[in-house]
């Protein structure tokens, strides 16, 4: 018995889940938020499961790592230090370098770093995160859990993009996708519980929250991912674009003489649900407006539920037949009413059809099956998680026993 810790660093924060291993129980979790601030929150979960939260001073990722070793000391879940084996950082962005988590060495620090330009916001603080345990447990193993990496089996064909090649060859320009922890270890569970291990399984599984992706997976190979080069592509999300015309970028600067980058920001950060609803990026406060009658909150859930059945769709295309379709993630797991959107978008083209009364009843991380027995394909919710696949891989890829 020996504990691994799943470890998330942000430009702000450091999210962290403990567990006993091999049992996969988790021991606790916890967040440090505001980090740089004099009014940063640390939680915890003490034994009794309880939330414990602090208002205290964290100067930077440093003293954050500090603070969740001492709490995990103060609330008694591990009695030393060295009872922790293993940690696993996740990372946003692999690039072409990884196609499997990977033992966070010098190279494997270069690379990441190499990557920044690529995911700025988070390759940057995953290093910082990195470092700070490196020097808080300069024994413990560390690996690196890249959300790349389950999509490096795509094929050439489906991830570059069509523009000239030069650009790929000089900047790695490409799909890389996001999501892959997730995407792999849906496509896992579903192969394993809902398909008997099939051979030669083809699973479309949906991560969809407030960033969102699909995957088409065959044999628990990714063969095609919806996000691209960064996390803006693919469909339509709470606060991100996905795919647009180029154009309107090049149209929007000459328009409002604002710069590329602000409109990028933009893109990125106030569009999607949020732009056309004014409302909210979140579903719920979305849902309620529209249910008031609200008209640009009817048409920012139309427009989004459009394009996941049209991305349905053409994943399905890509896969040649799909054996089951998987939901999960934020919006996936606990948002009926949306699932039902989408299904109702593609339902008449693809002959799927939800079970009402299981679609209603699967949600705030229940699993389950949410089709009806004559649907075209099978659909299920599969609540995801990313922290146990960091855990089962810093168990395999350092070898602890
Ligand atoms: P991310 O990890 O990308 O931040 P999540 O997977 O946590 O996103 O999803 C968060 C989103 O899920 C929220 O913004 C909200 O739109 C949706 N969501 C979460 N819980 C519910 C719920 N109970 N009902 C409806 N939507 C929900």
């Amino acid at each position: 018995m020996f504990k691994v810790m799943a470890v998330n660093a942000g430009s702000s924060s450091m999210k962290f889940k403990l567990y006993e291993m091999p049992e996969e129980k988790v021991l606790t979790n916890g967040i440090v938020e505001r980090i740089g601030h004099d009014d940063a929150i640390f939680s915890i979960k003490n034994k009794e499961g309880k939330k414990i939260t602090k208002v205290l001073p964290v100067a930077d990722h440093g003293v954050a790592v500090k603070l969740i070793m001492n709490g995990l000391i103060e609330h008694q879940i591990i009695a030393s230090f060295d009872e922790i084996q293993g940690i696993g950082h996740r990372i946003v962005q692999g690039g072409p370098y990884f196609a499997d988590s990977h033992v966070f060495d010098k190279d494997t620090e270069d690379k990441i770093e190499s990557l920044i330009p690529l995911a700025p916001l988070h390759n940057k603080p995953h290093l910082i995160g990195f470092r700070a345990f490196k020097a808080a447990l300069p024994k413990v193993g560390q690996i690196a859990v890249f959300d790349t990496a389950f999509h490096q089996s795509m094929d050439e064909a489906d991830y570059l993009f069509p523009i000239k090649r030069e650009y790929y060859d000089k900047y790695k320009c490409r799909r890389y996708g996001a999501h892959g922890t997730s995407h792999k270890y849906l496509a896992e569970i579903a192969t394993k519980k809902y398909l008997h291990n099939k051979k030669d399984a083809r699973i479309l599984t949906l991560h969809i929250g407030s960033g969102a992706s699909l995957c088409a997976v065959k044999d628990n190979k990714c063969v095609l991912t919806s996000m691209g080069l960064t996390p803006l592509g693919g469909i339509m999300m709470g606060t991100r674009t996905g795919d647009l015309d180029p154009s309107v970028l090049n149209y929007l600067v000459n328009c409002t003489n604002r710069s590329c980058e602000d409109l990028y920001q933009e893109f990125n950060k106030q569009s999607g649900l949020l732009g056309v609803s004014e409302v909210s990026n979140d579903t719920r406060d979305i849902q309620a407006a529209a249910e008031k009658g609200d008209p640009k909150a009817k048409l920012a859930i139309t427009m989004w539920a459009r394009k996941l059945a049209q991305f349905i769709a053409a994943y399905a295309c890509r896969l040649g037949r799909v054996d089951l379709i998987v939901w999960s993630a934020g919006i996936g797991e606990n948002a009926p009413y949306y699932r039902k959107a989408v299904i109702d978008e593609c339902s008449e083209f693809m002959g799927l059809k939800l079970d009402d009364k299981l679609n209603e009843e699967i949600a705030l991380g229940k699993e389950g099956i949410i089709s009806a027995p004559d649907s075209s394909i099978p659909m299920v919710v599969i609540p995801t998680d990313e922290e146990l696949m960091i855990a089962r891989d810093i168990v395999r890829i350092l070898g602890l026993k």
